[in-house]
């Protein structure tokens, strides 16, 4: 589906084909959230848990999760006590919809249910039928109110525009995808070491998370000689600390294959509209005279080396040493780092 065929509330689905989804029950990383609560949500809600409480006011609500880092209060033994009736992020998830110039929607590959195989057949295959419940409830909301939504955020993107063209360093984001799609940006020993993970004292809720087959997720925080490794409790807390890895100061070895697959990987970010809704407004802010292309390139790279680093990081937890980093150590990267850096703030907005 290209740009010019679309309407603005047409939603582009490429990003989401020839992926699989399977929610795995012994997993529950996507429930350590407070998903927002649309007004016929908290009344099903309230039927169910009449003494239920919301967080948020007027018509911005959400489901409080556990203080602490702890997962959402309806979570109770890896299950969701109201899984009938819960919120759109929980029945959407883990399709998200980047709304800017258009609706787009893609797959938030921290999810251990997805199989990252798609990556390396990009916009080939159809649009999974395991995707469908998901993606239904995604076009159900779809409506005026998110018509409005993509006027606000195309109004943010004039913004950033014409600033941008005022300094001479605007680039338009085809443009740029396009030049970059023909010569991938890679990490290299520049971009080591990476930006450490928050730490402890920042609050354990902004903490990067993955699935580790336990009852609850790892979560990386700086700490001191390197990154602190917490297996969090889903009533709030650390369950267990499992040590400190020191991340890698340079780039590390990369076994055959391994490099083809980060590549696919920043060949899907490069594809998703929510690189630039967090690319601009950190451009229109900064004293640079770099243009779009530069930028987005510098932002691939510190993507690319931080997958690097968390997929080292893990593997060195789980084996010791590590000589090079293999193909599945890339996908454990992946999976560590994508819902971090999705999570960033943007001239777009999240439907
Ligand atoms: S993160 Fe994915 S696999 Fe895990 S509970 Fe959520 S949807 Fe299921
Ligand atoms: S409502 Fe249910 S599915 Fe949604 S975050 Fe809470 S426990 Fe998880």
């Amino acid at each position: 589906m290209t740009e010019d065929s679309t309407t603005p509330l047409d939603l582009d689905t490429d990003l989401l084909r020839g992926f699989e989804f399977r929610c795995r029950p012994d997993c529950g990383l996507c429930c350590y959230a407070a998903p927002r609560v649309e007004r016929d949500e908290r009344e099903r809600l309230l039927q169910i848990l009449p003494e239920l409480e919301f967080g948020g006011e007027g018509t911005d609500r959400f489901l409080p999760a556990r203080p602490d880092g702890g997962a959402c209060e309806l979570l109770a033994d890896q299950r969701c006590r109201v899984h009938g009736a819960r919120p759109h992020p929980c029945r959407e998830f883990p399709i998200t919809v980047h709304v800017g110039e258009r609706l787009q929607a893609t797959v938030v590959l921290s999810c251990p249910g997805i199989d990252l195989a798609a990556l390396d057949r990009p916009s080939s295959g159809s649009l999974s039928a395991s995707l469908a419940e998901e993606l239904g409830s995604v076009r159900e909301r779809i409506g005026p109110g998110t018509a409005r939504r993509i006027a606000d955020a195309r109004r943010r993107r004039r913004r950033i525009e014409r600033r941008l063209t005022q300094d001479g360093r605007w680039e338009e984001e085809r443009d740029v995808r396009r030049r970059l799609a023909r010569s991938l940006p890679r990490p290299s020993d520049v971009d080591f070491p990476v930006e450490d993970p928050p730490s402890v004292e920042d609050g354990l809720d902004r903490l990067p998370l993955w699935y580790d087959r336990r009852a609850s997720p790892i979560a990386f925080a700086s700490g001191l000689g390197g990154w602190d490794l917490l297996e969090l409790a889903p009533t709030g807390g650390v369950r267990r600390s499992w040590g400190v890895v020191p991340p890698p100061e340079r780039l590390p070895r990369l076994r055959p294959g391994a490099a083809r697959r980060l590549e696919r990987y920043l060949a899907y970010w490069l594809a998703r509209d929510a690189l630039f809704g967090a690319v601009l407004p950190e451009m229109a802010a900064a004293d640079d005279d770099a243009p779009v292309s530069a930028w987005v390139e510098r932002e691939l790279r510190t993507i690319g080396a931080t997958v690097l680093a968390r997929a080292d990081v893990r593997a060195r937890w789980s084996r010791g040493t590590v000589d090079a980093l293999t193909e599945d150590d890339i996908y454990d990267g992946i999976r560590a780092t994508d819902q971090d850096l999705l999570d960033r703030p943007g001239w777009g907005d999240r439907l």
